[in-house]
């Protein structure tokens, strides 16, 4: 057992300061003041001055790599756990993406599996970038109902050079077989879409809405950052009440092209209205970050960062003025809601105690602890006081 004291609680909403007690995995109690005189065998950590925040949810992540769009000398490599742990990251989505060819969902699961032995949290979608969805049991609706760390399908591409040419009927019915799996399964079923910067946009989320029952809530498009008129499209598909990610890894020359930063991005889409829990960021960790000239030549291509999640909340905050707990949900309660995780992104009784803590001043990531154990203990002494 674990009680952290007297740091400024953000469960993402403000609760002040107060003390945590946690133990088996869960958090047992969230109040004012926490006496533990009498049970030696609670570690008192003192958080004074420290956020205490829930572990961040990062809805998107290519866990086992992702593209390699300049050949295989530019595949992507594996995330290492430090990469989501040192960022504040507790739970993650794994995906494949452009190369499902030498990327398989069984390396993704094996991978998801690694990662929960080490005590993150792992979920992932079935599918990738292309359709028919390669699954590891031939059907999407099995892959969700059946396979644990399922939880949907994606990142379907769409309005993408790289995308399966489709129309809105073979994306209706991978929304379909994903939404009856997770029902099936008390799970949230959800779509992925990674949408590229073809001008067509959204338009075949929307056919998709206005042709079939699908609910929009299916849905859940990412990088819609990735250009002015996109995100323009993102915020008024999220006014009829769709999800949008925004994508928080980028590059110099991904900005220069047009891309939005995602912190921007969130600070606009609030000033324009829309709720925050249909607001998330995600970081499309060890994504390749391709850059396409006119021509459609490969010009550049970095490696997408798990930790520019934290930094883009960090700079939501500083940069943008955006409110340390909107900041905060767009990176917790929200993905965690959109993706029926419900345990997960707040700090609740009887929630799991996936618990970041930030520095007071700098919002740097200081501790983690991921279903009450610590992954990463710095600049965080245990105290004496009760000896
Ligand atoms: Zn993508």
């Amino acid at each position: 057992m674990k009680l952290l004291k007297q740091g400024r609680v953000y469960a993402p909403n403000d609760l002040g300061c107060k003390d945590v007690l946690i133990g088996g995995g869960k958090i047992i109690a969230i109040e004012d003041e926490i006496s533990i005189d009498g049970y030696p065998f609670v570690e008192e950590v003192n958080v004074s001055g420290k956020l205490v925040v829930p572990g961040f949810v990062d809805s998107l992540v290519h866990i086992t790599g992702g593209g390699g769009e300049g050949g295989f000398t530019t595949r992507t490599p594996e995330m290492h756990i430090d990469d989501a742990v040192q960022g504040g990251v507790t739970t993650l989505i794994g995906v494949l993406g452009t190369d499902a060819v030498t990327r398989s969902l069984e390396n993704l699961l094996a991978k998801a599996k690694e990662l929960k032995s080490l005590g993150l949290s792992v979920y992932c979608y079935t599918g990738s970038y292309h359709l028919p969805a390669v699954t590891i049991t031939e059907s999407i609706t099995k892959d969700v109902m059946l396979i644990d760390e399922f939880i949907g399908v994606g990142e379907v591409a769409i309005s993408d050079h790289r995308a399966t040419p489709m129309d809105y009927l073979a994306l209706a019915n991978v929304a379909s077989q994903a939404r009856t799996g997770g029902m099936l399964a008390d799970k949230a079923g959800v779509v992925s879409i990674h949408v590229g910067d073809d001008r067509q946009g959204l338009d075949l989320l929307r056919q998709v809405l206005s042709n079939t029952a699908v609910p929009i809530t299916q849905f859940y498009p990412t990088h819609i950052n990735r250009t002015k008129e996109l995100l323009a499209d993102g915020i008024h598909y999220a006014k009829q009440g769709g999800f949008i990610d925004f994508t928080t890894s980028t590059t110099e020359q991904i900005l220069e092209q047009g891309e939005i930063e995602a912190a921007q991005a969130l600070a606009k889409a609030l000033e324009a209205g829309v709720d925050i829990s249909q607001l998330t960021m995600s970081s499309d960790g060890n994504a390749s970050l391709p850059v396409f000239d006119e021509q459609g030549r490969l010009t550049d291509l970095q490696v997408g960062k798990v930790k520019s999640l934290h930094q883009s909340f960090v700079d939501a905050v500083v940069k943008y003025n955006v409110d340390i707990d909107v900041a905060l949900r767009s990176i917790t309660s929200s993905p965690a809601d959109i993706l029926s995780l419900r345990s997960k992104g707040r700090l609740q009784v009887d929630g799991d105690a996936d618990i970041t803590i930030l520095d007071g001043e700098t919002y740097d990531v200081q501790s983690v602890i991921a279903s009450g154990k610590f992954l990463l203990k710095e600049q965080v002494k245990k105290t004496q006081a009760y000896f």
